[in-house]
């Protein structure tokens, strides 16, 4: 078996605040994602699911602790110092697609300058080669040849999105990392944007997309992590998570419940302050199914964490959740 190109092992991530208060914006994920898998990771805003992206790629503030282990291609990211971040890990190891792909463009130098600076960079590519590689770079994200002379003002979001994609490309990293890269597109752009990182993966790459359009997540995941309050609550594969049997947690069934091409309700009530979370379950205040028993934290075992998760016998006795 080839090991897996992402390991998390435990990573937590709290923020010291002032005053002495802690903010655990991420608890304990564990999860392993393979060359050619894509996983998303979902959950409403706020989740934590940006904080897990950037404990990845080495950004979190100076009030960040960590814990645990995150390990992409061979290198422990939580203990690697800003040299070794910026020269093995980003662009190199994980190719990042933005969530604002024209915003991470360089304003004021059209995409050709900034595809051949990344090739410079990344790849040693010879200045008598630019050009050539950097034609060949657009094309690996459909990126037209033919606008690469232009800045990124003058691109469309779609277009603007597969420069960003083309940049996150060229260091071959074996990891690439999309943070809610389908913000602010239209249905048709999304369905366009995600087909396109899943070719990616397909030729070899494993895929974290972090996202809360679900629509995007059933397109195209393997696999589905489900984030609430910081924890990973549920994990599955995708075929059993959007169609039968469907989730087991029940927040993960009210995030799919509250679709438009579903029931349209969205879950009650809204989460914790991850500043402030109930001992027990930090779902237990918008749960249907909660009992006493729920006072307790749930531990995350068999790809769920829930004391009652959603099973054959309950779908019979009708859905609670
Ligand atoms: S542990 Fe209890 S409160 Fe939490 S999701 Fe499961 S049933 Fe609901």
């Amino acid at each position: 078996m080839t090991a897996p190109v992402l390991t998390l092992d435990g990573l937590s991530v709290r923020f010291r605040m002032r005053g002495g208060r802690h903010v655990a914006a991420v608890s304990d994920a564990t999860f392993d994602l393979a060359a050619g898998e894509c996983l998303a990771l979902v959950g409403e805003s706020g989740c934590g699911k940006s904080v897990l992206a950037s404990a990845l790629l080495g950004l979190l503030p100076g009030n960040a602790q960590t814990a645990g282990r995150a390990v992409v291609d061979g290198i422990e990211l939580l203990g690697a110092d800003e040299k070794t971040l910026a020269r093995a890990v980003r662009g190199r190891r994980i190719g990042l697609v933005p969530q604002s792909p024209a915003a991470h463009l360089t304003p004021v130098r059209t995409v050709r300058a900034q595809l051949e600076e990344s090739l410079r960079e990344l790849t040693g590519t010879p200045r008598r080669e630019l050009r050539r590689a950097a034609e060949a770079a657009a094309e690996r994200a459909s990126f037209p040849a033919g606008h690469l002379d232009r800045f990124p003002h003058e691109l469309s979001g779609g277009l603007a999105q597969r420069a960003a994609t083309a940049l996150a490309l060229i260091g071959d990293a074996p990891l690439l990392l999309a943070d809610e890269p389908t913000t602010g597109l239209d249905r048709p752009l999304v369905d366009r944007t995600v087909d396109e990182l899943r070719r990616h993966a397909d030729d070899g790459r494993a895929l974290l997309m972090i996202t809360h359009d679900l629509a995007a997540a059933a397109r195209i995941a393997d696999r589905v992590a489900v984030m609430y309050a910081g924890r990973i609550v549920e994990l599955a594969a995708a075929p059993d998570f959007f169609g039968e049997p469907g989730p087991r947690h029940p927040y993960a069934r009210g995030l799919l419940a509250a679709l438009p091409e579903r029931d349209f309700t969205p879950v009650p009530g809204l989460p914790p302050e991850l500043g402030d979370l109930p001992r027990g379950c930090a779902f237990a205040a918008r749960c249907a199914r909660a009992d006493d028993r729920c006072e307790e934290r749930p531990r995350f075992t068999a790809g769920i964490a829930c004391h009652h998760p959603v099973g054959l016998s309950t779908r019979l006795e009708g859905h609670r959740a």
